[in-house]
């Protein structure tokens, strides 16, 4: 959420911007509301003032009848404060509602355009694989290796649901371990993350979690959703907090399953694991002070950039545009893996990292006590460390050999115990 106040004095700027996202939100019903707040405040405190003249005056020497024309009047400011506050505080909801509609503002350097096409290449680390032979997809080396069933998870579970087996269980739980045993290096502090959370944190994060349009399964009984991401559960876990300034920037991860409905993705594009209502993932995230986002930002990219190098994956670093970035980020890098069967060989996005400044602090409350002696907002940022499915993908569809085994990165053969995944006798 955007301050109320800088929407007013910066209207054109955030319409602009709203208009560069292709997001739709009124800024001038937050300004009419913001106005109508603050003229409800100044009248509130005016019968305020009138009360406690009231007061005093009952204190002096009075007859019969000027105490009793007082009383009259105290009952009469009492009744018209109540209303006032009455007002005051639907006129709040409503400016709050309609504030948390505006996106953030955009990086001054994102690129601008609608959708992911119209992002740019900032840096490529390897070169596409080529191979002596044709290449197979995940799903199809899955099934003749026994190591993916899609047809088990659709009966079980419905379509996009999957079943992991043999190798592939332990090549996951290498890849977090992996990921895990970097960050530690990088001192972040690993959590393992519950995997539903109360819906007013998702709104905090900048889901909206109801609605055909949501990604997110609701448990409609209870109020709670089960989670998209750890984003969601590391971001609420100081909700309603006032860091202590010397103890930032905090790094943590989390580990936890993911839920996404992804309703009416199929197709070519989506296959196997691609897109799938669950998978795992462990996730970075970082408060901060303000001035220091952009630069944690850059080393949150650059911890992707070395995870997936380790594993000697080929891949690119997208600068999302404005059209791709959702509401809350401010800046946002894809990294990009070369996955050889992916429509007969294609990038396919395996991390994501966005700054999204004080967009999600602002609506979760989470700040910090400045040296002015204030409290202000904490910078918040995200970004995939690993996504385990997408990340299997490209092991297994790079690793594939001749023979039809998969070799697997050296950086997993001390976790998984393995160096290759031969095909079954
Ligand atoms: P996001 O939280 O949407 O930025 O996604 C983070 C990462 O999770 C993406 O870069 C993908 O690697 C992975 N991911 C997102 N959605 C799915 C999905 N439906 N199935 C599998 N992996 C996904």
């Amino acid at each position: 959420m955007l301050d109320y106040r800088f929407i007013k004095e910066n209207l054109e700027a955030v319409k602009a911007n709203i208009a560069a996202r292709h997001m739709k939100a009124d800024a001038d019903a937050v300004v009419t509301l913001f106005d109508r707040r603050t003229a409800l405040v100044t009248s509130l405190q005016s019968l305020q003032t009138r009360r406690n003249d009231n007061a005093k005056a009952m204190k002096g020497k009075l007859s019969d009848d000027e105490r009793k024309a007082l009383i009259e009047e105290g009952k009469s400011i009492k009744d018209e404060i109540a209303a006032a506050e009455a007002e005051l505080a639907s006129a709040e909801k409503e400016l709050e509602n309609a504030a948390r509609q505006i996106p953030n503002m955009a990086h001054p350097d994102a690129p601008v355009g609608k959708e992911d096409k119209d992002n740019t290449e900032v840096k490529r680390v390897g070169t596409p694989t080529a191979f002596s032979f044709e290449a197979k997809d995940h799903v199809q080396l899955g099934e003749e290796l026994d190591l993916i069933d899609f047809e088990a998870g659709t009966k079980v579970s419905g379509v996009k649901f999957y079943y992991l087996k043999n190798e592939a269980v332990f090549l996951e739980q290498a890849l977090i371990m992996y990921a895990m045993n970097l960050l530690r290096k990088h001192g972040f502090t690993p959590f393992i993350t519950p995997d539903v959370a109360k819906e007013e944190i998702l709104y905090g994060i900048g889901f909206n979690p109801r609605g055909n349009e949501s990604n997110v399964y609701n448990i409609e009984e209870e109020g709670t959703c089960l989670v998209a991401t750890a984003e969601i559960t590391l971001g609420g876990y100081h909700k309603d907090e006032i860091l202590p300034k010397e103890k930032l920037p905090l790094f943590y991860c989390g580990l936890s399953h993911c839920f996404r409905r992804e309703a009416g993705a199929a197709g070519q594009f989506s296959k196997g694991l691609y897109r799938v209502h669950q998978f795992n993932k462990l996730e970075m995230f970082v408060y901060c002070l303000p001035e220091e986002s952009d630069a944690i930002h850059q080393k949150l990219r650059e911890i992707e950039e070395e995870i997936f190098a380790g594993l000697g994956i080929p891949f690119r670093v997208v600068d999302t545009c404005t059209g791709d970035l959702g509401a809350p980020a401010y800046r946002k890098w894809d990294l990009e893996a070369w996955m050889p069967g992916r429509n007969g060989g294609d990038w396919g996005e395996v991390t994501s990292t966005s700054n999204c400044t004080d967009f999600q602090a602002r609506r979760l409350n989470v700040r910090y006590k400045d040296d002015d002696g204030k409290n202000k907002f904490v910078h918040m940022l995200n970004g995939t460390a690993i996504a385990l499915s997408r990340a299997m993908i490209a092991v297994i569809e790079n690793g594939q050999q001749a023979d039809g085994s998969i070799k697997i990165p050296a950086a997993l053969v001390p976790f998984c115990g393995f160096d290759v995944i031969k095909p079954k006798k």
